[in-house]
């Protein structure tokens, strides 16, 4: 037992255990380890972004507590951390950081530029990790730029190809422009824009004309058909006839189409490859011809006719200016629209069709909702999210990606008769774009020349096979003892990607689930109730928050927040309380350090006096409720109640009511001494542990002080955590120690209302119990009410009388005399 100083230095305790505990190794995962059990967490790579904001915070506070409590519960824990390195923010930063386009320099040297960012954007958020306190085995750390994972990604690649998961194929896909790549569903954003509709006429070959609504005339080029809904009586006597597209000498036919809205515009509507979706669909089922008047870099192509070479926006005003001057626009208005855009770069997307590779994802549907089903969700209504996702997709995954600084496709083709040449699974990893394959000639033709495919792959496509990479693939034969992943932690934003391509992948590679349970964490929003953004002005960074109150009151504040999956406010006085409490709790275990000097946990139990009974069964309720609460991830009841037992039941109430023990224990007697300090001493240890995971390091702190001299574990973190024993629970102590607690704290605020000190003595205090069980039970703590109380005189009356009343017994009264 050594004494707790005075001050409690937060910061400086935090980073001697960070530097500590990395030291003792005690959250290495043991693969060797055939007793216990393995708890495997699919810690979600993060993108170096460089910026580890409260949202981190959140995410990783919530996986850390539920490392921290399974290894607690004698698990073997798995809590790796990677890092996914590749992808379009870090290009897209890249280039404006030097100025550059992806093609101004070689692809090599645009890696090596990228590799630069990347490499100090992780240090960053590695040391933001460390410094929140996370239990991570820093041994497993891993980036998915690594020549070690790209092995893991092609093998991924050629295993699905030679499943039949993976082709090439020219279909519509969502296109960004100024990244100039094939982008997925999933990154696609849907923004409210303000777009000008026009409502143009289209001449008709009776020498009339239709009115047609659009807000894109620049892809009259790609027109090719109108169409009306079949119901619409007002137009039912031109379908099937023609009508000449404006600015162009296209004749096209007037459809009918079932999604078109007879109330958008005029009711007639333009079929063009591709304004949008409803096009790509009108398409494909009538066979209608494709004419892609848009090129992969946003401008016109020949297909436009005059208009080529032109920006979109450009070729847009200039056939507006053509029909006002033919006499053919009648008229212009504003509309707001939902347009989707590029999620990184906010450009409107375009919908192109070029040849790109796929993964079959479409079919797997089915199993991805069988699965959701059958795994445990963290709350239970996020399921929806990923099923609903699941089925509202129109299109398979498009995995390659026309940039550079990624996994490359292991993949050839023959120059001669343009066969596909697939690496060999022992290639890997290779990089095309540098290698020719290891064939001398052709498998089909014979001939010996190569071209590389230079498309890369999705940055998705490395991530999302985490879940056997964390547990060994494809190095470690007994990977499959720690698959699938105990849990998948996931934000709300990324249920559809993340979880979604991680669940298609491994049904897709290896048939089975890739997690067991998903645990979903809110978003953070700034103290104006809007998402946490920097471009919001609500915006609190990280270290501002851990170096004023420290890495624990930020966990507190992480945990405490609000329901798992709900979004959780940032509140400067959330992350207060949550300091203001550890101190409290560094006050009193500051306070037993001082008083547990002359004792020795070897005596054993001594007699427990009523409120020791009182304490030590609401200290059995809680750790039931934590228990509980932690096994199905309530990270905010967890921590409510031992904040509440501690702050209030053993701050308050139990400490107070036991220093006349401590302080006087010739008056009390050494029995009663001995009870206070053995209840003391259990119930610190067990607050202690309870809140190791929320609060690893000032818990930590106070263990090794109080209790590493007398027990084995070296680290509060590696004891076990308690048994909860509802046998343990007394309730009759628990009622009867309600009532004298509450009995003393209203005597003590009856002194302080009066501006009476407290440590002033009672002449005579009288009490009317109101009943015979009332009186029965004060009398059962009279030592503990009289010390406490400082009375010298105290009579416990059965009957009812006057005198000011107990706040939650309004029978029990008393009357004090100074
Ligand atoms: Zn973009
Ligand atoms: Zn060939």
């Amino acid at each position: 037992m050594k004494p707790l100083p005075k001050e409690c230095n937060i910061l400086e305790i935090e980073m001697k255990w960070q530097k500590r505990w990395e030291e003792m190794g005690i959250y290495q995962f043991d693969w060797n380890d055939a007793e216990r059990p393995v708890f495997s967490i699919d810690t979600p790579p993060p993108y170096p972004s460089g910026d580890f904001h409260m949202g981190n915070a959140l995410n990783h506070t919530y996986f850390d507590i539920l490392a921290r409590y399974k290894r607690m519960r004698g698990y073997n824990v798995l809590f790796p951390q990677g890092f996914d390195c590749h992808g379009l923010p870090t290009e897209v930063e890249t280039e404006e950081h030097y100025n550059i386009r992806k093609t101004d320099v070689p692809p090599d040297e645009f890696v090596k530029l990228c590799n630069t960012l990347v490499d100090k954007y992780i240090d960053i958020m590695r040391r933001a990790i460390k410094r929140l306190g996370c239990s991570i085995d820093w041994t497993t750390e891993y980036q998915t730029r690594d020549p070690d994972y790209w092995r893991k990604t092609q093998l991924s690649f050629i295993l699905l190809y030679k499943k039949g998961y993976i082709y090439q194929g020219t279909h519509p896909i969502n296109w960004c422009p100024r990244c100039e790549t094939a982008i997925a569903d999933a990154e696609v954003e849907h923004q409210s824009k303000s777009g000008i509709l026009h409502t143009v006429q289209f001449p008709t070959e009776d020498s009339t004309h239709i009115s047609i609504a659009t807000t894109r005339p620049e892809l009259f080029s790609s027109c090719v058909a109108v169409a009306v809904h079949s119901e619409d009586d007002r137009y039912r006597q031109l379908v099937g006839k023609t009508a000449r597209v404006p600015t162009t000498n296209r004749q096209v036919k007037i459809i009918t189409d079932e999604l078109v809205d007879p109330k958008f515009g005029t009711g007639i509507v333009m079929i063009c490859t591709y304004g949008d979706k409803a096009d790509v669909k009108a398409v494909k089922s009538r066979r209608l011809p494709v004419i892609m008047s848009i090129d992969e870099k946003g401008k016109m192509t020949q297909k436009a006719g005059k208009y080529a070479g032109m920006p979109v926006e450009e070729a847009r005003k200039a056939v507006v200016a053509d029909l006002e001057q033919q006499n053919l626009l009648e008229k212009t208005e504003t509309l707001q629209q939902e347009v989707g855009t590029c999620w990184r770069c906010h450009t409107p997307i375009e919908i192109l069709e070029t040849k790109q590779w796929f993964m079959k994802t479409l079919q797997l549907t089915p199993k991805v909702e069988k699965t959701a089903d059958e795994i445990r969700w963290y709350p239970d209504y996020m399921r929806a999210r990923l099923v609903d996702w699941a089925r509202s997709l129109d299109w398979d995954w498009v995995i390659s990606r026309q940039r550079v600084f990624a996994t490359p496709i292991p993949i050839w083709y023959c120059e001669e008769c343009d066969e596909v040449i697939l690496a060999e699974e022992d290639w890997t990893p290779i990089d095309p774009r540098i290698e020719a394959p290891r064939m001398d000639k052709c498998p089909k033709c014979g001939h010996g020349k190569f071209a590389p495919e230079t498309d890369v792959l999705d940055t998705w496509f490395d991530s999302s096979i985490t879940c056997a990479v964390h547990a060994g693939w494809p190095e470690r034969e007994d990977w499959k003892h720690r698959f699938p992943a105990d849990v998948h932690p996931s934000g709300t934003d990324i249920i559809r990607t993340w979880a979604y391509y991680l669940m298609v992948r491994h049904l897709a590679l290896f048939e089975q689930t890739p997690y067991k349970s998903c645990l979903i964490n809110g978003m953070v929003l700034g103290n104006d109730g809007r998402m946490m953004h920097k471009s919001l002005g609500n915006y609190v960074a990280t270290p501002d928050v851990f170096n004023k109150y420290g890495a624990d009151a930020s966990r507190q504040w992480a945990a405490a927040g609000g329901t798992t999956g709900s979004d959780i406010p940032f509140r400067w006085p959330d992350v207060e309380y949550s300091w203001r409490f550890l101190i409290k709790l560094w006050n009193a275990a500051r306070f037993a350090s001082h008083h547990l000097r002359d004792y020795s946990p070897q005596e054993g139990v001594p007699k427990l006096e009523l409120l020791d009974r009182w304490l030590l069964s609401n200290l059995e309720r809680v750790t039931v409720n934590v228990t509980a609460a932690l096994d199905s991830c309530q990270f905010n009841t967890a921590v409510e109640e031992v904040r509440n037992f501690t702050w209030h039941q053993l701050c308050d109430q139990y400490i107070e009511a036991i220093k006349h023990r401590l302080y006087t224990a010739d008056k009390y007697g050494d029995a009663r001494k001995k009870a206070a300090q053995h209840t003391l001493y259990t119930a610190i240890y067990r607050v202690l542990q309870l809140l190791a995971p929320v609060a690893p390091h000032l818990t930590e702190e106070i263990y090794q002080h109080l209790y590493a001299g007398d027990m084995q574990p070296k680290s509060i973190h590696t004891s076990r955590w308690p048994v909860p024993d509802v046998e343990k629970i007394d309730e009759e102590a628990e009622k009867y120690g309600a009532l004298i607690t509450a009995f003393i704290k209203e005597v003590r605020r009856d002194k302080s209302e009066r501006r009476i000190p407290l440590n002033k003595p009672i002449t005579k205090l009288t009490v009317y119990a109101g009943s015979k069980k009332s009186e029965h039970i004060l009398n059962q703590a009279l030592e503990d009410i009289t010390g406490t109380c400082k009375t010298e005189r105290m009579q416990i009356l059965p009957e009812k009388g006057e005198g000011r009343r107990v706040e939650e017994y309004p029978n029990v009264q008393f009357k004090a005399e100074y």
